[in-house]
């Protein structure tokens, strides 16, 4: 109890010298420092998107998105595909995903949803092209980490994308069950693996939500797509007609 009340502490204390900022000092790009919004027009942009779709596994190009068979059953995936919208190499980006969710900036869920929007455009993807995503699944958040951050930054990222593309969203099937170290915080490959295995699970009360259905995983960052693995594990069993993840940038 004493350690949520600190991290409540701290979350709150931290809010209130960004809001205190924010009325004594406006709003700045973050990238080039003009009185803006948090992006100005300009930066945003420039930011690179992902014009080629490419399996995860093995990173060859596959032009419909798909993870190629072999790498699939390589290493027995659930994900029918996992596209990435930007890059984790480009600064504006970085600093964006660190704002977000380490200054607890809940407004730069605006431009990061709206990167994903405009990677959807670009490749052609979006709603009834070539695929119909019916379901939006935002990869949930342990719920001492919520109370920690105050929000969930991929319900906001998939919450832009239900508002844009006009995709039904549903966030209270997929539960966190195990508090783990963030999967950054990890260098070695195989404790990334291990770090969520298993950790997923379903609400028994919602078994037919996604049955036959095409759902679309969304996360801030990717590292080893283990994440998204394991919700897809869990999801598998409610037989959905295909999974595939989304995230802004893989580190
Ligand atoms: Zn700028
Ligand atoms: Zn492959």
């Amino acid at each position: 109890m004493a350690y949520r009340i600190n991290l409540l502490f701290v979350r709150e204390t931290i809010k209130m010298i960004t809001d205190f900022l924010d009325i004594f000092f406006p709003k700045r790009c973050l990238s080039c420092h003009k009185e803006s919004s948090y992006v100005c027009p300009d930066c945003f942009a420039k930011i690179p998107l992902q014009r080629s779709l490419r399996c995860y596994v093995c990173a060859k190009r596959a032009p419909n998105g798909k993870t190629c068979p072999a790498c699939k059953t390589k290493i027995g995936s659930c994900l029918t595909g996992l596209a990435i919208a930007s890059d984790w190499k480009n600064m504006l980006v970085r600093q964006m995903i660190y704002e977000f969710k380490y200054r607890f900036i809940k407004d730069l869920a605006d431009p990061l949803g709206n990167l994903l929007i405009k990677f959807f455009d670009l490749n052609k993807i979006e709603l009834n092209k070539i695929i119909n995503f019916q379901i939006l699944i935002p990869v949930p958040l342990h719920k001492r980490r919520l109370s920690w951050r105050g929000f969930n930054q991929a319900q906001l990222l998939a919450f832009q994308l239900n508002k844009h593309l006009n995709i039904e969203l549903i966030d209270n099937l997929l539960i966190r069950r195990r508090y783990t170290l963030p999967q950054m915080e990890i260098k070695d490959r195989n404790q990334r693996i291990k770090n969520v295995s298993g950790i997923f699970s379903v609400d028994p009360q919602n078994q037919n939500a996604i049955r036959d259905k095409i759902v679309l995983l969304v996360d801030d960052i990717c590292t080893t797509a283990s994440t998204f693995e394991n919700c897809a594990k869990a999801l598998w069993p409610l037989k959905p007609k295909q999974i595939w993840a989304l995230a802004v940038a893989r580190d």
